[in-house]
């Protein structure tokens, strides 16, 4: 849930995911769909696919896998997220190399090489850290020291070197050029899409929507028509905008008022539909103009 976002955001749909599904087999046993209302907010919602299939697995084989290959066999499990469980919740020498340990690691060892190109060079020298008897024998620990250390010490601007452990073998603070490191490639422009949302509205306040495709951007979440979804008195109401992580998005929204709905349409209230950010921006969006 952390991904791309921050840890306040995350609280309340945290405890409320728990509150809904206490244990692995809860969430194993939800529809998908359910699963998706939950995550409705956060983004990245194939993370939410993930998830649940995860936790299917996971109930099919009655435990989680002991080791960095079955992890990585479990849906939504990569590199990152097998050595974060085998080193932090099985004690297994792994060390999990996210943005925090990437930076310590290129500091600690001067590593020049550009991210991204640089990022398995990077990854080779902070396995090294992992060849200390100590890190070995608590690997969960030391993983943590060094996510704390790259988050409160060896900082992306200004790193606290006079505070740091392993000031004197340091390979990027001798040389003066720490706080350069990791360095980047320059980033290209964001690639900028457009579109067109209809909120069509009932009587009563509800809302036409669609089920996405399982798979690609929003993949399986509720989501507004692309085209009109019935004939009415269709009127422009704006334009929003949202920023994916890989291209912009400006969506024209049109909206209108029936006084039922096409009988087979999916429909949920409009104020409480659960819906993506992005569908929620556009939906508001309709109901300011069908509402004033
Ligand atoms: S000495 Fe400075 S640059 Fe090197 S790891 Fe410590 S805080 Fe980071």
């Amino acid at each position: 849930m952390l991904q791309q976002t921050v840890v306040a955001t995350v609280i309340p749909y945290f405890d409320k995911f728990l509150r809904r599904y206490p244990t692995i087999q809860h969430l194993a046993a939800a529809p998908l769909d359910d699963v998706l209302g939950q995550w409705a907010g956060l983004g990245y919602y194939a993370r939410a696919r993930n998830l649940h299939a995860c936790a299917q697995a996971v109930t099919a084989l009655g435990a989680f896998p002991r080791d960095l290959a079955g992890l990585r066999l479990l849906p939504g499990i990569g590199p990152y997220t097998a050595a974060a469980i085998a080193a932090i919740a099985f004690g297994i020498p792994a060390l999990p190399v996210d943005g925090n340990i990437e930076r310590v690691a290129s500091r600690i060892f001067g590593i020049t090489d550009p991210l991204p190109a640089g990022r398995p060079a990077i990854g080779r020298a902070a396995a090294r850290l992992l060849e200390d008897p100590a890190a070995r024998t608590h690997p969960g620990d030391f993983a943590q020291a060094l996510f704390d250390l790259g988050a409160g010490i060896c900082t992306p601007r200004t790193p606290s070197c006079a505070r740091c452990p392993w000031l004197g073998a340091c390979a990027g603070q001798a040389a003066g050029i720490a706080a350069t490191l990791p360095a980047r490639q320059p980033k290209t422009a964001r690639p900028h899409r457009t579109g067109t949302a209809y909120v069509l509205l009932d009587a009563a306040d509800d809302v036409l929507l669609i089920r996405r495709p399982p798979h690609g951007l929003l993949g399986g979440m509720l989501a507004l028509p692309e085209s009109p979804p019935a004939a009415a008195d269709w009127r422009d109401a704006g334009a929003i905008s949202h920023i994916f992580t890989h291209f912009s998005l400006a969506l024209g929204v049109r909206a209108a008022r029936v006084a039922v709905l096409p009988a087979a349409a999916l429909r949920a209230p409009a104020a409480t539909a659960p819906l993506p950010t992005v569908m929620r921006k556009a939906l508001n969006a309709g109901l300011a103009l069908l509402t004033c």
